[in-house]
């Protein structure tokens, strides 16, 4: 199945209590990107960038076959900025600065190549552009994946909430499930987000690994008990770059598939947040996916006498 993502490509520049980093490659599309093309699955980005965006980069995602036909390139303007640093113990982090600059007046257009997409992955933006990428798709995608986060509940609740009735999973943090719900228990959170519209409730919990609630059943995972978190940035965009890449190279998007691609955002997540930015994902090959998914194999089976 082709993946389409939209979604920000950016520079970040980043401080963990480990040091600090300049201007670097950064944005939700570019991790998702990259991961993809880790599992051999071909994706595209619709995104925009400014005149001051690097070609190198560029021929980063086109060596990785992500086709960017739908980056914009708005030569006169400049590329998405974010800064942060994060606390001590690096699950909290302080926002230093947005320049929204060119993603400000975004306009997706879908490149034809990628109308025929079948999973579509809306990474975190403003729920109204997520909402006309949507409109814009010739035909619905098969499966609508939905990224968000508390700012647009705070900024954006009425849009947001036409986003997730179309949404078929959404992916949101703890604190932010229990902020769109009203509800403290995870359970009832997801109950709640059901009612809104997606029939799959993914709700990540950090360090504590993840759940996926779908038509009664719950499903957890854990993440991968690292010795070193360097740098968490792009570790939410990453595991949702892994869910759908395994969705797409499966061809299949039930309940059981899902379980398992569940695992693969966990396992790739887990490199992210070894290095700065995209600098560990960069380095990662097939082989290293696979060692990492025997690790979390191994972490997460045992048996059990139940008489
Ligand atoms: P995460 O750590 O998974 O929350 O994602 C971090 C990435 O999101 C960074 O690379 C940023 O460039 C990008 N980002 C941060 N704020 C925004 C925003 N308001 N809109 C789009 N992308 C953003």
């Amino acid at each position: 199945m082709k993946l389409l993502v939209v979604g920000s490509v950016a520079f970040d520049a980043i401080e963990t209590p480990f040091g600090k980093t300049d201007k670097i490659l950064g944005g939700a599309a570019t991790y998702i990107g990259i991961t993809s093309s880790i599992l051999g699955v071909k994706s595209g980005i619709v995104s925009v960038v400014g005149g001051d965006f690097p070609q190198e980069h560029l021929d980063m995602f086109t060596n990785r076959e992500v086709n960017i036909e739908g980056i914009e390139i708005v030569k006169e303007g400049k590329t998405f900025f974010w800064s942060g640093r994060y606390h001590n113990d690096l699950n909290t982090r302080d926002t230093l600065a947005t320049e929204v600059n060119v993603l400000e007046n975004f306009d997706p257009k879908i490149p034809d190549s990628m109308q025929d997409a079948e999973i579509l992955l809306l990474g975190n933006l403003h729920p109204g552009v997520q909402l006309s990428v949507l409109e814009k798709m010739n035909k619905r995608p098969k499966l609508v994946i939905l990224d968000t986060m508390n700012f647009w509940m705070d900024c954006a609740w009425d849009i947001l909430m036409d986003m997730i009735a179309k949404t078929d999973v959404i992916t949101i943090n703890d604190e932010e499930a229990r902020q769109l719900s009203g509800e403290y228990s995870l359970v009832k959170a997801a109950k709640k987000i059901h009612t809104m519209g997606p029939e799959f409730v993914i709700i990540k919990k950090g360090e504590h690994g993840a759940l996926l609630f779908h038509d009664g059943k719950v499903f957890a995972i854990p993440a991968l008990p690292l010795e070193d978190v360097f740098d968490p940035t792009g570790a939410g965009d990453t595991f949702a770059g892994g869910f759908a890449a395994y969705l797409a190279k499966k061809g299949k998007i039930d309940f059981d598939t899902m379980k398992s691609a569940l695992i693969v955002g966990s396992a790739m997540a887990s490199f992210t947040v070894e290095k700065f930015g995209t600098q560990r994902i960069e380095e990662v090959n097939e082989s290293d996916m696979f060692s990492r998914l025997r690790q979390f194999k191994e972490l997460t089976t045992f048996d059990i006498e139940l008489q």
